[in-house]
């Protein structure tokens, strides 16, 4: 799939390679984590970026309904509500509670217009994997009517190995797209971060397969530097680290993705910076290097 229309402004483009215009891209709040919702919209509309993906604290500024006004009247498409999950608990109680949270962020998607609620599922220490991912399943079923009443779609993030502690007890794609296989509702699929996942050897033919089942949900791209300097806030912008973005994408588009291309990017390095620069930088990145 090759998208040419979304800008006027010709970019250069290195061999090979199919240009990322901003029209085609959705940027996550937490990309810019010093802006606040407001100015997210605003600067990222000005610079002629097609989408937005929420992460759920922004709406604290100025409220759901108020939040979902401005999105509207922006013009930006709202790809996904960010983020969902965290169902895995040493206690009933806390499952309960967890899934009151998620269906709270599913009306709240509902509201913003969002396509999908990114989930991360969860893990906690003590709680056996095994039965970390069942309760992840329990509660992906008991999710899924009411994110389909509500037409909001269910994305489960598998994210890399180094989380399965604390944050995800789903770390392959293979293993995000067996749960929604378990589930088996059209409304849940997973979201392909490739900071998580770039590494697997499985990622070209689970890209396929859930493609094929119609549930390649969200495409999040960063860069992984080398040297990484932390886990979780030193990724790299597209173009700083060694992931084979292009061809990652090339399998998406292979498999029948056509969504949005969601640029998340956690890094102290840029929050530290002029905000407006590193977004052109971003653009230009995305532009040059597909
Ligand atoms: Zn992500």
């Amino acid at each position: 799939m090759v998208e040419s229309s979304d800008s006027a402004q010709p970019m250069r483009v290195a061999p090979g390679r199919v240009a990322l215009h901003p029209g085609r891209l959705a940027c996550h709040t937490q990309t810019f984590k010093p802006w606040s919702l407001t100015q997210c919209i605003d600067r990222l509309g000005a610079a002629g970026v097609g989408g937005v993906s929420i992460w759920r604290h922004t709406l604290d500024e100025l409220g759901v309904q108020a939040s979902a006004r401005l999105v509207r009247a922006s013009g930006l498409k709202v790809p996904a509500l960010v983020r969902g999950g965290f169902f895995v608990a040493s206690e009933p109680s806390g499952r309960e509670l967890a899934l009151d949270d998620n269906r709270r962020a599913i009306d709240d998607a509902a509201v913003l217009g969002a396509e999908m609620l990114v989930l991360v599922v969860g893990a906690v220490p003590g709680v056996p994997l095994e039965e970390a991912r069942k309760q992840v399943a329990d509660a992906l079923a008991a999710l899924a009517p009411h994110a389909s009443a509500c037409g909001v779609k269910l994305a489960v993030e598998p994210l890399h190995p180094m989380y399965a502690a604390d944050k995800s007890c789903i770390n392959r794609l293979g293993d995000a797209r067996r749960v929604c296989e378990q589930v088996d509702d059209p409304s849940v699929g997973v979201a392909v971060d490739v900071y998580h996942v770039w590494w697997d050897p499985e990622l070209e033919a689970e890209i396929r397969r859930c493609g094929s089942s119609q549930r390649l949900f969200g495409f999040h791209i960063c860069d992984w530097r080398v040297e990484t300097r932390h886990m979780l806030t030193d990724r790299g912008m597209r173009g700083e680290g060694c992931i084979d973005l292009a061809t990652i994408r090339r399998w998406m588009e292979r498999a029948g993705f056509s969504g949005m291309v969601e640029l998340e990017v956690f890094s102290e390095h840029h929050w530290g910076r002029d905000q407006d620069e590193v977004l052109a930088e971003m653009l230009a990145a995305c532009a040059a290097h597909g």
